[in-house]
């Protein structure tokens, strides 16, 4: 796509080709240009400028189709970089019991939660969960997604767990916005396992990776470590697996307690561990010595009603974090990442800048796809959204709940 956007009221999120992540203090900064223009050639950001101090720059794409923008603001579209948005059915059903107090282990203990998940997709044929599946990856371009993460880990067979990653490498062979795939045969152990555990790890290890592998059907390799789930050592044996086939770690860590999940994805060279509400000074001293991205889900948080990481700590720390979704049916029926922001800055602390941030370069960070989007960079995919008339970048978080979308130009 071919298109000139002028008189955008302030261009957001600008960067060099040379920034790729951002850390701690430098999250704060959200360079922007006021009354601006922007020229997309063969859907790539070609140029962009300022309209009064630029105008020469901008004669050679005054032919191009215009889109004016008085009064709206322009910014890179979200990265979500952690979502399950393949997935047979809502569990809606749970809903009332999460509301009458149980908690999530007790509805995984009566064979709800991620084991319900499964039994519904291993009964799902591919088609329909594709159908599904593309319905729900629709929803979130519209509201601003440029670029999605997808996991598996409701199959928890070898074919159900197959099938779940064939169906995300069709979405990524048709989708207009870049996906990355990640195996999560370790989102929970199957009821039948429960006496065998070994036999499970051993299953993901030694049958579900190799014919992954041998299919190209997965980026990153991702376990639930967490109490009642599996355990730090057992998590170290699946990320080494993954590694040897070539599977980077990018794993959930720290949700419900402090169970070594953290030092689990640093040591073994995680792209990212995400989640996080339970942080304590170890596990922020072991993401300081690394370069693993440290993801949250507020979301999820909201959704569980669990307490919030302590992000001005990691912040202040010099972590390197990101936002993204958890798009599920159990914990965070949503994949909206404006709501993310909102909570993120509300709940969190965090100011917009460096929530918009954590949700577009970060995330990106977070799918090593900082070349092609995340920000308002020449030759960056011109995946963008254009607002509808507002104050400041401050109004996205601000007011929770509305997209103040204009358009998503996925171009
Ligand atoms: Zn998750």
């Amino acid at each position: 796509m071919d298109l000139l956007f002028t008189n955008i009221k302030s261009l957001v999120g600008i960067r060099e080709p040379t920034e790729k992540r951002l850390r701690g203090a430098a999250m704060q900064q959200l360079p922007q240009l006021r009354d601006a223009w922007l020229a997309v050639c063969n859907g790539r950001i070609a140029a962009f400028g300022s309209m009064k101090e630029d105008a020469d720059r901008l004669q050679p794409f005054a032919t191009l189709p215009q889109r004016d923008c008085t009064g709206r603001l322009l910014l890179p579209c979200w990265c979500d970089s952690h979502t399950h948005l393949v997935f047979a059915d809502w569990r809606a059903e749970e809903f009332e019991l999460k509301i009458k107090g149980y908690s999530y282990e007790q509805i995984a203990a009566q064979g709800g939660g991620i084991l319900n998940s499964a039994r519904k997709l291993n009964d799902t044929s591919e088609e329909l969960l594709y159908e599904r599946a593309w319905a729900r990856l629709e929803e979130i371009i519209n509201q601003g997604t440029g670029a999605v993460e997808i996991k598996s880990g409701y199959g928890l067979t070898v074919e159900g767990e197959l099938k779940m990653l064939r169906v995300i490498r069709r979405l990524r062979e048709s989708a207009p916005i870049p996906i990355k795939a990640t195996f999560l045969g370790a989102h929970a152990l199957p009821a039948e396992y429960r006496q065998n555990r070994e036999a499970y790890i051993r299953l993901i290890t030694d049958v579900m990776l190799p014919r992954i592998a041998d299919e190209q059907l997965a980026d990153y390799c991702d376990v639930f470590c967490e109490n009642g789930f599996f355990t730090p050592e057992e998590t170290d044996c699946i990320l080494q697996a993954g590694w040897r086939y070539g599977l980077k770690p990018k794993i959930h860590a720290n949700q419900l307690a402090r169970s070594g999940g953290v030092q689990a994805g640093v040591r073994n060279q995680a792209l990212s561990v995400d989640h996080l509400e339970q942080m304590g000074e170890e596990e922020i001293q072991a993401l300081q010595k690394s370069t693993t991205m440290a993801t949250l889900l507020p979301a999820a948080a909201f959704f569980l009603r669990l307490p919030y990481p302590p992000v001005r700590q990691m912040l202040d720390a010099g972590l390197t974090i990101a936002l993204a979704t958890d798009y599920n049916p159990g914990s965070a029926p949503s994949g909206r990442m404006s709501f993310v922001l909102s909570l993120a800055c509300i709940q969190m602390r965090m100011t917009p800048a460096e929530a918009i941030n954590a949700a577009t370069l970060n995330g990106a960070c977070a799918m090593e796809l900082e070349e092609e989007v995340g920000s308002i960079t020449v030759g960056k995919r011109a995946h963008l959204i254009l607002t509808q008339p507002i104050g400041s970048v401050s109004d996205i978080p601000y007011r929770f709940g509305n997209d103040i979308i204009e358009k998503v130009y996925i171009c």
